[in-house]
């Protein structure tokens, strides 16, 4: 027999098979069971019915309870109105329509008691509240205490299934005395972390007895929803580790030792050295390595990629970097041949844009393993790109590659190859663990030496001529300037002509041919780009004009000066990528934010910020409060994110704690056996696969 909670949500009273449609179709609730776990969105303290005399202009919502003395249909077009005069024993209030008129007019009936529940508003000192909720006074089901609120689709509403009906149907699936919901955390974890049974935390989630009562349904819930992602987490990662194997780099050999003895062109921040070590560690131990490398924006993580190349090649593997863009393949493609220069290694570079005959030739030495290092775009993973022996992926800046394409270039290895994700600015701790949570992760949590902070200034337009001045003397003491405007969304066109206007206004006060310029903008031809950006690195070219192309990875140690215009459109971590882009040379360099006077709040906090701090972890963190978890990059397609009560800004404590005790528990039952955690493991087969990144192992 199915249990209660399977029972088709048809057979609830109240809802039969239309309703059942819509509920179905509308919020995928098909049983009981899936209606109970349709949470509230929040709850409205409806603990209060207001008397009219009471009601000044009051800035929340109140409900009033009266008889209904008068309707009118007032007026004709857009300016009609449906009024209706509520009357308590204390006075009249007008009820005001001036939408879905017919339906109210038809069911608002005069000399029966209602209750209405909206806000007040006082125009002239005659109250008002306009299109309030009405429920029959009699029988209201929303009138007492916290009334959990609904998440309700339009086609719900258009259907006049409202939160009321919501309500209600709920509580007759909590009346039910077959109700019983099975417990899914061990009973030793609830009573540590004193937290409800699940049946009960559910019952008063959808009806608290009151705040308290409510805060603590939330805990648990919130705490199981962060424990089975956890669980998941952990038991993909616990799973790889045993079943998947990974190449062995069990030595190190010449070509690691050769470059750190005699080709390093500095030393290694600590941070580099502990980062080396963690990956030096994983690769030998023969388990596959999937590691996610953080490190704020100039922190050296090429460095560490190359050093691990360099393991991958000493033991006779190849290895691969992937960067999102041409410009930045290219990037790395220059600076590790620079690195290597002198040693007997060299990478070969394949973008979309290399030439055939070129092609042909890379794709053969790929494949006899002549080519040890390959470093390219998405061009790495198509089909007929084919290795010797690949050992080690890179990936760069990995919020712009999706998963079904890190998956095709790990499939390009007999053995999973080792790989290293680096992101291109920091996340947040807690939503690395959120999303990223299979994973391990490194930090570089240290700048190279030597450097002097850049100081960040926020000016209005107005100020150009001294910005201008400012810059004319950098250029003049030999140093290189970006300038930097806003891509418009969705346009070559008008991004192309905006970039020229705003290089016509640079030119005006620094004028060609006096100041060399390169420009670069997403209408170049790939060639084109890069020959501008190789002129600007051999500092040929004095100022880079641009849209945000150079966003990422494009290192220039000579460039001391980013000058952004209209600063207020870009997002926080564009902006500090923006700026990581100065301040790599020994020489004080300069960030200046051009911005309008009329900023929203969460433009001005971004400037802010930016000013405030140059410590990429703690921007990442303003980024998350402003945007949420669902909006960052790099989390953004993950879908993983779809916490339906915990959100990882607030409940930090909570998170870590779900970690922690899924930890334990799998350290204690790996294989959960234990019948104690018969409910998790239940649980567990419940959570459909999604696409896991790590997937790609
Ligand atoms: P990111 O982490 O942003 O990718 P890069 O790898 O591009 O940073 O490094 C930024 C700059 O710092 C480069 O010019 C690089 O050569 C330099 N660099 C890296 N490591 C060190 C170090 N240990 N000491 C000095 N300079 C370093
Ligand atoms: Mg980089």
């Amino acid at each position: 027999m199915p249990s209660f909670l399977e029972t088709p949500i048809e057979y609830l009273k109240g809802v039969g098979p239309q309703r059942a449609e819509a509920l179905k179709n509308e919020l995928d609730i098909h049983t009981v069971g899936d209606l109970l776990l349709h949470y509230p969105a929040r709850h409205e303290d409806r603990s209060r019915v207001y008397k009219i005399a009471e009601l000044g202009s009051a800035e929340a919502n109140v409900q009033v309870k009266g008889r209904i003395i008068k309707t009118d249909l007032i007026g004709a077009g857009a300016a009609r109105r449906f009024t209706a005069l509520l009357q308590d024993e204390t006075g009249l209030l007008e009820l005001i329509w001036f939408q879905g008129i017919s339906w109210v007019a038809k069911s608002v009936k005069p000399g029966e008691t209602y209750l209405a529940y909206g806000r007040i508003s006082d125009y002239k000192g005659k109250l008002s509240m306009a299109h309030p909720e009405l429920e029959n006074g009699d029988t209201a089901v929303q009138s007492k205490g916290l009334v959990p609120v609904y998440p309700l689709t339009e086609g719900m509403r258009r259907r006049r299934l409202e939160n009321r009906f919501m309500v209600q149907t709920v509580r007759m699936a909590l009346a039910d005395p077959k109700l019983d919901i099975p417990e899914n955390l061990p009973v030793s974890v609830l009573r540590e972390l004193q937290l409800p049974a699940r049946t009960q935390a559910i019952r008063m989630l959808h009806a608290p007895a009151d705040l308290k009562a409510l805060e603590l349904a939330q805990k648990r819930l919130k705490f199981e929803e962060l424990f089975f992602l956890q669980m998941r987490h952990l038991q993909l990662k616990t799973n790889r580790n045993r079943v998947v194997k990974g190449p062995v780099f069990s030595e190190v050999g010449a070509l690691f030792n050769t470059f750190y003895k005699e080709h390093l062109p500095f030393t290694l921040t600590d941070a580099q050295k502990k980062v080396i070590k963690e990956i030096r560690a994983d690769m030998k131990t023969g388990r596959q390595m999937n590691r996610l490398l953080q490190g704020d924006v100039g922190s050296g993580k090429t460095m560490v990629a190359l050093m691990s190349m360099l393991l991958a090649a000493d033991n006779g593997f190849q290895a691969c970097v992937m960067a999102p863009t041409e410009i930045l393949a290219a990037q790395h493609f220059y600076s590790i041949s620079e690195l290597l220069e002198g040693m007997h290694i060299k990478p070969m570079l394949l973008t979309g844009s290399t030439p055939k005959k070129k092609r042909t030739e890379i794709l053969e030495g790929l494949k006899n393993g002549d080519i040890p290092f390959l470093i390219g775009t998405h061009a790495l993973i198509e089909d007929d790109v084919a290795f010797q022996q690949l050992g080690l992926v890179v990936i760069d800046e990995q919020h712009r590659f999706g998963v079904a394409q890190r998956a095709k270039l790990s499939s390009k290895a007999s053995l999973p190859p080792h790989v290293l994700v680096m992101t291109a600015t920091p996340i947040p701790r807690t939503l690395a663990m959120t999303v990223y949570g299979d994973l391990d992760v490194s930090v570089i949590n240290q700048l190279p030496g030597g450097r002097k902070p850049i100081q960040t200034a926020m000016r209005p337009g107005s100020n150009r001529p001294l910005i201008m001045d400012f810059i004319r003397k950098e250029i003049k003491a030999g140093r290189q300037v970006y300038y930097v405007f806003p891509l418009i969304e969705d346009s070559d066109k008008l991004e192309l002509q905006s970039l020229m206007s705003g290089y016509d206004m640079v030119n005006e006060y620094l004028p060609a041919p006096e100041f060399k310029y390169s420009i670069v903008h997403g209408k170049l031809k790939p060639e084109e780009k890069d020959d501008e950006m190789r002129k600007f690195r051999n500092g040929q070219t004095d100022i880079m004009v641009a849209t945000t192309v150079i966003e990422v990875g494009v290192n220039v140690p000579n460039a001391t000066v980013m000058v952004i215009e209209n600063a207020e459109r870009f997002g926080l971590s564009q902006l500090h990528q923006l700026r990581g882009r100065v301040g790599r040379g020994g020489n004080q360099s300069y960030c200046i934010l051009i911005a309008g006077q009329k900023l929203s709040t969460n433009g001005k906090k971004r400037l802010e910020t930016m000013i405030r701090t140059t410590d990429g972890f703690e921007i990442s963190k303003v980024d998350l409060e402003l945007r949420g978890p669902g909006e960052m990059d790099g989390t953004r397609q993950s879908g993983i994110l779809d916490l339906k009560l915990a959100d990882i800004r607030h409940d930090e404590n909570l998170l870590l704690l779900a970690r922690a005790r899924a930890e334990d528990l799998l350290n204690d039952d790996p294989l959960l056996m234990k019948p104690e955690h018969f409910g998790v493991r239940q649980e567990l087969a419940k959570i459909p696969h999604r696409t896991v990144w790590s997937k790609i192992a």
